[in-house]
C-alpha cells in the first residue's frame, strides 16, 4: 500500500497501488470478499440512486480464481457475510423507496384534497339549491294553480 515515503508522481503512486493490491491473499483485509463470492454491491449499484461510490477494496480476477478453488475445500464464510451484506442493502433500499412511496402519495394528497373536496362541496351545494328549488316550486304549484301553469 501507500505509505509515506512515497514520492513518485501520482500515477505512479497509482500503479504501485494496484500492483500492491494484485499482490495481496484473498484472504488479506484489503480484499473485497463481496467481489470473490461474485458481486460487489459497490458495483450493483453504480450509477443508480442507490450508488456506494467506488470500492475501497480490491477487486481482483486472480485473487477471485484463487478463492473459487480454495472455497472447494474449506469454508471461509464470505458467502454468508456476503448474504447478509446483500440481505441488508435490500432491506435498506425497500425501506428507502416505501418512505419515496409514503412521501409522493402524502404530496399527491395535500394537492389533490382541497381541490376534491371543493369540487364535492360545491357539487352539494348545487344539489341543495337545486332541491330547495324544486321543492319551491312543488309547494307553488300546489297552493297556486297559476303560478305552475305560467312556469
Ligand atoms: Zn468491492
Amino acid at each position: 500500500m501507500l505509505t509515506g515515503s512515497c514520492v513518485l508522481v501520482r500515477c505512479s503512486c497509482y500503479g504501485r497501488a494496484a500492483n500492491a493490491q494484485a499482490q495481496l491473499k484473498f484472504t488479506d483485509e484489503g480484499v473485497c470478499r463481496d467481489y470473490l463470492c461474485g458481486l460487489c454491491p459497490h458495483d450493483l449499484y453504480a450509477n443508480t440512486k442507490f450508488d456506494l461510490g467506488k470500492c475501497p477494496k480490491a477487486h481482483n480476477e486472480h485473487q477471485k480464481e484463487a478463492y473459487e478453488e480454495a472455497s472447494k475445500t474449506q469454508d471461509y464464510g464470505f458467502e454468508r457475510e456476503w448474504l447478509e451484506t446483500l440481505e441488508r442493502l435490500l432491506r435498506e433500499r425497500d425501506k428507502y423507496i416505501a418512505y419515496e412511496i409514503r412521501e409522493v402519495e402524502e404530496r399527491e394528497n395535500r394537492g389533490m384534497d382541497p381541490v376534491v373536496k371543493d369540487l364535492v362541496s360545491d357539487a352539494w351545494e348545487d344539489a341543495r339549491a337545486a332541491s330547495a328549488c324544486a321543492d319551491d316550486l312543488t309547494l307553488l304549484a300546489a297552493f297556486c294553480p297559476m303560478a305552475s301553469q305560467n312556469s
